[in-house]
């Protein structure tokens, strides 16, 4: 007989993505529990962190714990991109990124997870869930022997390759990355590389370790069927194209090449009424924006809120499952054209099949630059292309509706602009004589600048219009 445990909610995987989740969550006050399979610190790929990953290191507390971890600070990027000319695309002044050690940077995270009140299985492996009228049974094998862990709300947190779930189709080109680590290279140290080739790109940085992690990103074509051996040989001779990371080369490379799929994927449910997906298992973004570990904790972040609301506020469940869905998708759609954008400036000097698929991954059409509006003083009103519609937004610690101002010229709705709310901005277009009135009382509730800056938004984008 396996022994039995219950939870409130069970989350399967202890990534960046599972454990932001956690630690929102526990404290928050719910009863969490999270599997994770590996025994940590464990290797991982994804170790470039941006300067913005410090915001979301401070909302989980664990800035300090990180900061004294001695991971490499990167405080200088070179991007050698379409044209071949080196950009300096470095954070400002007192900014700066990581590079970490994934096996250490997850620990720091899930201990984080433990303090706020999750209960963590590790090592231990989670098993397909099966539904259950109420929740759901999650079969975990440990050292230990078998534990069912029965919950009501299941997190699926496992990141891209996972036993719980079938993997999805893939949109677009696939793509691979070959990683080395090498030793003792003639590499100046320092910098985060960028790179584009002729049919692939290139990404470097530093190692925690003293290491020096050099990746190629290829079609993935270019690798089915080959033996690991050609593939090592490719992955060399790419890097004696490279003019940012062929100095590798002098040095001596670690445990070989490894392969690493790094093509973007969105799965095509991430919430239902009582799962949710997060992190990679959710999605994953173009390796270019070095992002993903911060994305995944995001997701992390916004899940449990989410997760909080349908557990606790029923008649707020849809508005929370809506947030989520789009939060979701602005994040695959923002990154996935701004990659789009990189790839086809290079398509532009490159045309190689490589660079062109990439870049013809479909853009969303930006809105038209529109002409000036008419100069008017006097009285304005709303376009009659706005519409006035709820909107679920995060209101503390639960998601909850707000009147929206849906328009045309706008990416999505917004139900706060600039602190202050559609219902208000309503009732002062609706009392207020001219444009420069309007700018005076909506500086009730922001500065009298940001009144006047606000009423000039939404003139320049035909939001408020002159009044017949
Ligand atoms: C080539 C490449 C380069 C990248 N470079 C960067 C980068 O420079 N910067 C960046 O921010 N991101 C980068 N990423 C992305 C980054 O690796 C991911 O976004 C990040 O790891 C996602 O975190 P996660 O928590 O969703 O998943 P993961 O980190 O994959 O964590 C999932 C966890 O679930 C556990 N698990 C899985 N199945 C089970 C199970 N059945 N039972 C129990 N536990 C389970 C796993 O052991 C793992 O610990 C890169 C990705 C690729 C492919």
């Amino acid at each position: 007989m396996s022994r039995v445990t219950t939870a409130e909610v069970c989350v399967i995987g202890g990534g960046p993505a599972g454990a932001a989740f956690a630690v929102r969550l526990a404290r928050l006050g719910h009863d969490v529990v999270v599997i994770e399979r590996s025994a940590f610190p464990r290797p991982r790929i994804g170790e470039a962190l941006a300067p913005s990953i410090w915001t979301v290191l401070d909302l989980l507390n664990i800035r300090d714990e990180v900061a004294q971890a001695g991971f490499v600070r990167v405080e200088i990027s070179i991007l050698r991109w379409a044209g071949g000319v080196d950009e300096n695309v470095s954070p400002p002044p007192g900014h700066f990124g990581l590079m970490v050690d994934r096996g250490r940077f997850d620990a720091i995270l899930l201990q984080a997870a433990r303090k706020a009140g999750a209960r963590v299985l590790q090592p231990a492996r989670a098993r397909a869930p099966r539904a259950r009228p109420g929740g759901w049974t999650i079969p975990v094998e440990s050292a230990a022997g078998e534990l069912l862990v029965e919950a009501r709300f299941l997190v699926d947190a496992a990141g891209h390759y996972s036993n719980i779930r079938k993997t999805e189709p893939l949109a677009g080109p696939s793509t691979v990355a070959l990683s080395g680590h090498w030793r003792n290279t003639r590499l100046a140290p320092g910098p985060n590389r960028i790179e584009a080739g002729n049919s692939c790109w290139y990404w470097g940085a530093p190692r925690p370790d003293g290491a020096f992690c050099a990746m190629v990103f290829v079609d993935a074509a270019q690798c089915s069927g080959r033996r690991r051996r050609e593939i090592e040989a490719d992955y060399r001779d790419r890097l004696t194209e490279s003019g940012l990371l062929r100095d590798c080369l002098h040095g001596t490379l670690d445990d070989g090449v490894r392969l690493h799929d790094a093509t973007p994927h969105q799965s095509a449910v991430c919430v239902t009424e009582n799962s949710i997906r997060i992190g990679e298992a959710s999605f994953s973004l173009d390796p270019l924006s070095s992002q993903g570990v911060q994305a995944a904790m995001n997701s992390g972040l916004q899940a449990a809120v989410v997760v909080h609301t349908m557990l606790t506020r029923a008649a707020n469940a849809e508005a929370a499952k809506a947030f989520y869905r789009d939060a979701q998708k602005d994040t695959v759609e923002r990154h996935r054209v701004a990659a789009a954008r990189h790839y086809a400036a290079v398509a532009g000097t490159t045309p190689t099949p490589f660079w062109r698929a990439r870049a013809a991954a479909p853009v969303a059409v930006p809105p038209m630059p529109l002409p000036p509006p008419p100069a008017f003083a006097g009285r304005a009103r709303l376009s009659r292309d706005v519409r006035i519609a709820d909107v679920p937004i995060v209101d503390r610690d639960h998601v909850t509706l707000r009147k929206g101002l849906h328009h045309p010229a706008l990416g999505r709705p917004f139900a706060y602009l600039d602190g202050v709310d559609v219902e208000t901005l309503l009732q002062r277009v609706a009392q207020s004589d001219s444009l420069e009135m309007l700018g005076r009382e909506l500086a009730r509730d922001t500065s009298g600048e940001r009144g006047r800056r606000l009423v000039s938004w939404l003139v320049e984008r035909r939001i408020l219009v002159a009044s017949e």
